[in-house]
């Protein structure tokens, strides 16, 4: 165009905005000769405001024809299901169709066209798939995606590789891992683009606490007939409710059921959703204004310092600015989930953490500290209910009991009932929020009997626990020597500290995770023994009733040719034989390294032999020269296989940066105090 010098530009725009005036613009650029790219996202539903359908009929052969008449330079379609398009189908003859692992080579391929080229992108909105899927409109494939946590190294390539936040943290004792969000899973199975061999996909089974056939019995609802009603909030002037959340998670579900119920006891309400992009990519404020006529309402938005009640679904949204402008202490209840969300950032930050306890003070002291009250509505509704999809009504239920909704409890069922969507689910998930309000030792009680796996200690494990746990996990790993060896190692290390810099464990704490990391590195055998020692084997029948087939996708060394669009070895789908050759590797774990390894050659394991040379001689260096004035810098020295995770070419890039720091911050080490902070 002549007024950038950009030779390029993509520009997206949704099916919707296409239809209603996107196609204008799209003609306005090839009338005024601009070269750029349309990214037209035929996602099938008018995402933002609900899911609605297109006005009139538009298929994707039909928007093809179109671009092409109007004079488009080029036209591509990217689909996450070409074969829906056999040969034949309508489109115009110059027109291809690419799988969506293409995208980047097409898009990159388009950027060299002059005049506007057109991409369109055919799949389903994810959140509107899960949607139609919850309602029987759609099919819902049987297969389920499932990390075998153990052997994730918690490297986030698949939150990279397929953007997914369904794909959540695990904390546990060897580090961050990730699993399946089930609930909020779309099935398109991208995230087995992951490197990794963590991934199975399960099918034939039913996940537990759905679809009625649950052998494991969830706990059953008490007696609801004798809690007691609240009192309600007074409706002399309209009552203000905020209700915050992050996008496409159910929070404007939430306002639709208070407002309906307010409409239908005949009381005045207002509602306006303020919606970011779903999939966790925006925040979302919902304000409703409940008053006893509708004559009452003359203002929907709560104003600064306004709101009657925050409802969180999430803390990041609801201890934001914005929202707590609109707290004042002595007229604001807050009522919040404080599970941890990860946002959608999650997906490209590994590490990413939020700050939980900040978050709750934030509004603990806007609110004052007895007006403000946390629960984890998603641990108690998964316990509870089988899956998290209704955490946000039971949030809503304890926000009730709690007399902090100015509707009846019969208006809010009727509106349950009214949306039709999982109704007897979202039921009981309000009355199981009713009873955690009215008695949160019952709960406790209820949450503990019925937990399937013993709760994770809460206490900070100590460094001897962590070391005594590390060694006999590396005894499994290998045998007791391999064990005493990590052990003499951690403890040469831990006196050397002692003695030098009394008052910190920090380095010996860096130096028994970080040569733990590179002592059971997941090679073949490991892998093999962490599918078949018994915990996946758990942690599937904890998951899963009926008889789950399981597949699993590897890329084994030797079998593997390289993926023509990514480079890496193409990773292969295994049935479940697997696990007998697996058992049979495990079982091999006596020839790890030895000249009977088979494996002994390939690029990882060299690398992996690398990285724990090079770390040994790192804690040599540490021990030759620590004093109190460069701890800091060993305990940073000792804890770089930290930045070290994943497999195959994940590790590899990560080992490449790490070999950078650490030749930095041994010259660090070594150097004379006066020339240190210019080293490091
Ligand atoms: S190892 Fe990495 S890619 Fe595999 S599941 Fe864990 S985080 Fe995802």
């Amino acid at each position: 165009a002549p007024f950038s010098k950009q030779g390029h530009v993509f520009q997206n725009i949704g099916d919707g905005t296409y239809v209603h005036s996107g196609a204008l613009a799209i003609r306005a650029a090839i009338a005024a000769g601009t070269t750029m790219t349309f990214k037209i996202l035929f996602n099938d539903a008018v995402a933002m405001t609900g899911g609605q359908g297109l006005d009139g009929e538009l298929s994707v052969p039909q928007l093809a024809r179109q671009m092409s008449a109007d004079g488009a330079a080029r036209v591509v379609g990217v689909a996450e299901d070409p074969s829906k398009y056999p040969k034949g189908a309508d489109f115009p003859s110059a027109v291809a169709i690419h799988h969506r692992d293409e995208l980047d080579a097409v898009q990159r391929d388009l950027q060299k066209v002059s005049g506007v080229s057109v991409l369109i992108y055919d799949q389903t909105c994810s959140a509107e798939l899960r949607r139609r899927r919850r309602r029987g409109t759609a099919p819902d494939p049987p297969r389920r995606v499932v990390i075998n946590e153990m052997v994730c190294e918690g490297c986030g390539d698949c939150g990279v590789q397929s953007n997914c936040v369904a794909i959540v943290p695990v904390e546990s004792e060897f580090g961050r891992k990730r699993a399946i969000d089930q609930t909020a899973c779309n099935k398109d199975y991208s995230c087995l683009k992951g490197f990794c061999p963590s991934f199975v996909t399960v099918s034939g089974g039913t996940l537990r606490g759905r679809d009625g056939d649950d052998a494991r019995a969830l706990p059953p609802l008490p007696d609801m007939s004798g809690l007691p009603a609240p009192r309600m909030p007074d409706l002399s002037r309209p009552y203000s409710m905020v209700i915050t959340g992050v996008g496409g998670t159910g929070v404007i579900t939430v306002g639709v059921l208070v407002g309906m119920a307010a409409h239908m006891e005949g009381k005045g309400v207002g509602v306006i959703d303020m919606s970011g992009l779903a999939q966790k990519g925006g925040a979302v404020a919902v304000h409703l204004r409940v008053g006893e006529h509708p004559d009452d309402i003359k203002s929907v938005r709560a104003s600064a310092a306004g709101a009657d009640l925050i409802l969180g679904c999430d803390l990041v949204v609801a201890a934001s600015d914005s929202v707590l402008g609109l707290v004042k202490e002595g007229m604001t209840t807050v009522i919040a989930n404080d599970h941890e969300i990860m946002t959608g950032d999650f997906t490209r930050q590994r590490d990413l953490t939020m700050p939980m306890d900040e978050m709750r003070a934030a509004l603990s002291q806007s609110a004052g500290a007895d007006a403000a009250s946390f629960i984890d509505a998603h641990a108690t509704a998964a316990a509870l209910l089988g899956d998290t999809m209704s955490a946000n009504i039971f949030l809503l239920g304890y926000a009730w009991q709690r007399g902090a909704v100015p509707v009846s409890a019969d208006a809010l069922h009727a509106a349950i009932r009214l949306n039709a969507v999982a109704v007897e689910r979202n039921l009981d998930a309000f009355s199981w929020g009713r009873f955690a309000a009215h008695d949160a030792g019952a709960m406790d009680n209820i949450l503990n009997s019925s937990a399937s796996q013993p709760a994770r200690s809460t206490r900070p494990e100590t460094l001897e626990e962590a070391i005594e746990r590390r060694q006999r996990f590396l005894t499994e790993y290998q045998n007791a020597a391999y064990g005493e060896r990590y052990r003499a190692r951690v403890e040469a290390i831990r006196k050397l500290e002692l003695e030098c810099v009394p008052s910190s464990s920090a380095l010996a704490g860096a130096a028994a995770r970080g040569l733990f990391k590179l002592m059971a590195s997941k090679d073949e055998y490991e892998v093999a023994r962490l599918y078949t020692d018994g915990a996946f084997q758990r942690q599937l029948e904890a998951m899963f009733t009926g008889n789950p087939r399981i597949e699993f996708h590897l890329a084994p060394p030797f079998f593997s040719r390289p993926d023509p669009i990514s480079g890496r070895p193409k990773k292969r789908r295994f049935g479940p034989w697997m696990m007998r050759v697996f058992a049979m590797l495990a079982r091999m774990k006596g020839v790890r390294g030895t000249l009977l390894d088979p494996f002994r050659y390939s690029a990882d394991r060299k690398l992996e032999r690398r990285l724990l040379a090079d770390y040994e001689a790192s804690l040599d260096e540490i021990a030759a020269h620590l004093t109190p004035d460069n701890h800091a810098i060993a305990v940073q020295l000792a804890a770089l296989p930290d930045e070290i995770s994943g497999f195959g070419p994940v590790k590899g890039e990560a080992a490449e940066l790490a070999a950078q720091q650490r030749k930095d911050l041994l010259g660090a080490l070594k150097a004379p105090p006066s020339k240190r902070r210019h080293a490091a």
